[in-house]
């Protein structure tokens, strides 16, 4: 009876660990629509709980540098808001904190000097989006040429990013 008892949370223990690290060494996509699921990472460095090097913070927004920048300047621009994707934020955020988070993609261009070398803003949504965190979020791409045709994921792999 020990014995199996021992055994049921060994194999938990191990799932509780193996499931995370396959989802991050994967890059598993994620739904654009449903709930929101307030223990994403983007909720986490919201809240603080996470280390985030930020660029850019207002009333409504916060940008902070990508993990594993796929350019020179890779920024994630996200409303502080609980929105899961373009579909909900489009359809129930109020007009300033839109025009908040469109007004700090310029803004945060000119601010890391990728406004006159240009740049790529690319936001994925749901599972053909290639999404993999449940919070909105604009990729700010710049720093040397982006090939804007090719999937955010596609030049992931390509880098082994
Ligand atoms: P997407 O795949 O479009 O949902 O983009 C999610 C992005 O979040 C990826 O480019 C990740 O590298 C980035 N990311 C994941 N965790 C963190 C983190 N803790 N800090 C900064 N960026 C992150």
């Amino acid at each position: 009876m020990l014995k199996s008892i021992v055994l049921f949370f060994t194999v938990l223990f191990l799932f509780s660990i193996i499931l995370p690290l396959k989802s991050i060494a994967f890059g598993d996509t994620v739904s654009g629509i449903g709930q929101y699921d307030k223990n994403n990472v983007f909720a986490k460095i919201l809240r603080k709980e996470i280390p985030a090097t930020v660029v850019f913070e207002s009333e409504h927004v916060l940008a902070f540098e990508d993990i594993h920048p796929i350019k020179p300047i890779h920024i994630l621009v996200i409303p502080k808001g609980s929105y899961r994707s373009i579909l909900d934020f489009s359809e129930k955020a109020s007009d300033i904190e839109i025009t908040q988070l469109i007004k700090a993609l310029g803004t945060i261009a000119k601010k890391m000097n990728i406004a006159k070398s240009g740049f790529s803003i690319m936001s994925n949504s749901g599972h053909d989006g290639g999404q993999t965190v449940p919070h909105l979020h604009f990729h700010l791409l710049g720093g040397e040429k982006v090939a804007w045709e090719q999937s955010l994921r596609h030049q992931k792999k390509e880098t082994g990013n």
